[in-house]
């Protein structure tokens, strides 16, 4: 009796010591969660939507096949359950999408896109997030590691960004309608497929796997996962803490305030030009920089401007032929241009 009771003592001390040191393996491993992480990837576009079609072949074809290699990597992790929100070649209403995110309990839902530009000007890579609250901060943190992983690629950063439409809501209607639904979605534009810069990364098969593989991987690491071979753990990863905004975040509708370029040398010879610039926008970043040398009819490549920065000094060959001035222009967040002062040359 008196041994029966001391083994049943030890039995339950056993069982509680094995539930105590579960709990606290288990707290933020992922590895002990019970219930897996819910990925949704929407390929953008599809069917007779055809999304940006300036390349032979639309960007729907392309979401496609780097949603179906980022499901593939993602699936190579634990605890995760991956979906995509539409496996064919079909046109899907932004809403349903959401709806089909919602029918199988998403945490998380990511819209694959291409991007062009009217001006065929822009390059590189963001994106798009909802605009208030949780989720605002949700997609922030996820932006983050999608735009740090297309760096590491040698595309250029160009944000995570909110945008308001005229209902004074999101403007996306992907972004609006998991919004509605508690859902954080957000847009990934992987790079500009009408820019020299940028088309390499979508012209084979080994770059558009390698942009699935990336979008696979910023997903891990937002959420922690670990894979199931062991080759990567992102358990102990902490993303971007990003701050619950109070109310909602705006856009960026006006141009930097102003440009000032300032000539600091000048070779007629060489035909370099040195000039200091100074802008400032309060709202959003400055971005880019560009100079005209006919007074703004045509424009260089855009160039990055120092990030964080007011000031910079750039040096730039203005190229042969009359040339007697020098126009520079910057552009925010947005896009927006601001015109500098028109610099004469003698
Ligand atoms: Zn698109």
């Amino acid at each position: 009796m008196y041994g029966g009771l001391k083994r049943l003592t030890a039995l339950v001390l056993g069982a509680v010591l094995l539930v105590v040191s579960a709990l606290q393996y288990g707290e933020g491993s992922t590895a002990y969660a019970a219930e897996p992480v819910v990925v949704v990837i929407d390929p953008g576009h599809g069917g007779e939507n055809l999304g940006t079609d300036y390349l032979p072949i639309p960007e729907k074809v392309y979401t496609m096949q780097v949603a179906l290699y980022m499901k593939q990597e993602l699936e190579q992790y634990q605890n995760v359950a991956v979906y995509l929100t539409h496996e064919q070649d079909v046109d899907m209403k932004l809403e349903e999408r959401a709806e089909f995110a919602k029918s199988v309990n998403a945490d998380f839902l990511f819209s694959l896109h291409f991007n062009m530009s009217i001006s065929h000007a822009l390059y590189g890579s963001e994106v798009w997030i909802p605009s208030t609250g949780t989720l605002y901060s949700q997609g922030y943190s996820a932006g983050n590691e999608f735009l740090t992983q297309f760096e590491q690629m040698g595309l250029f950063n160009r944000g995570i960004k909110t945008r308001i439409g005229s209902k004074g809501t999101d403007y996306y209607g992907i972004i609006k309608h998991c919004s509605l639904r508690g859902i954080p979605g957000i847009i990934v534009e992987h790079c500009h497929v009408d820019h020299i810069n940028d088309v390499a990364n979508i012209q084979s098969q080994e770059k558009l796997k390698e942009f699935g593989v990336r979008d696979a991987t910023a997903v891990a690491r937002y959420f922690g996962l670990v894979k199931k071979d062991g080759s990567a753990d992102y358990s102990s990863y902490a993303p971007l803490a990003v701050p619950v905004p109070e109310g909602r975040v705006y856009d960026d509708t006006t141009a930097p305030l102003y440009l000032e370029a300032k000539l600091l040398d000048y070779n007629s010879t060489s035909r370099y030009a040195t000039v200091e610039l100074e802008s400032l926008d309060k709202e959003s970043p400055l971005q880019y920089y560009a100079f005209s040398t006919d007074n703004g009819l045509t424009w260089s490549m855009l160039q990055p401007w120092d990030k964080g920065q007011n000031k910079m000094t750039v040096t730039v060959n203005i190229g042969y032929g009359k040339k007697d001035s020098l126009l520079f222009k910057v552009m925010n967040l947005y896009d927006i241009a601001t015109n500098s002062n028109l610099l004469e040359l003698d």
